[in-house]
């Protein structure tokens, strides 16, 4: 019998939520990795703009 075996990376803040939701990004703070899905990659991307006192529309300036 054929068998095959996919593996799937999780978003760990859903995880400690007891949910699983595909994790779409890593994001990488020296040693740290986290892999997120698409709501929480993109509301830590938002607080890391905060932090560093860049616009959350124009964070790519600077
Ligand atoms: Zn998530």
């Amino acid at each position: 019998m054929a068998k095959k075996v996919v593996s799937q990376l999780v978003c760990d803040a859903c995880e400690l939520k007891g949910e699983e939701e595909p994790s779409i990004m890593q994001m990488k703070i020296d040693g740290d990795v986290y892999d997120l899905c698409k709501v929480h990659g993109d509301r830590f991307k938002r607080e890391l703009r905060l932090t560093f006192n860049r616009s959350v529309e124009n964070g790519n300036a600077a």
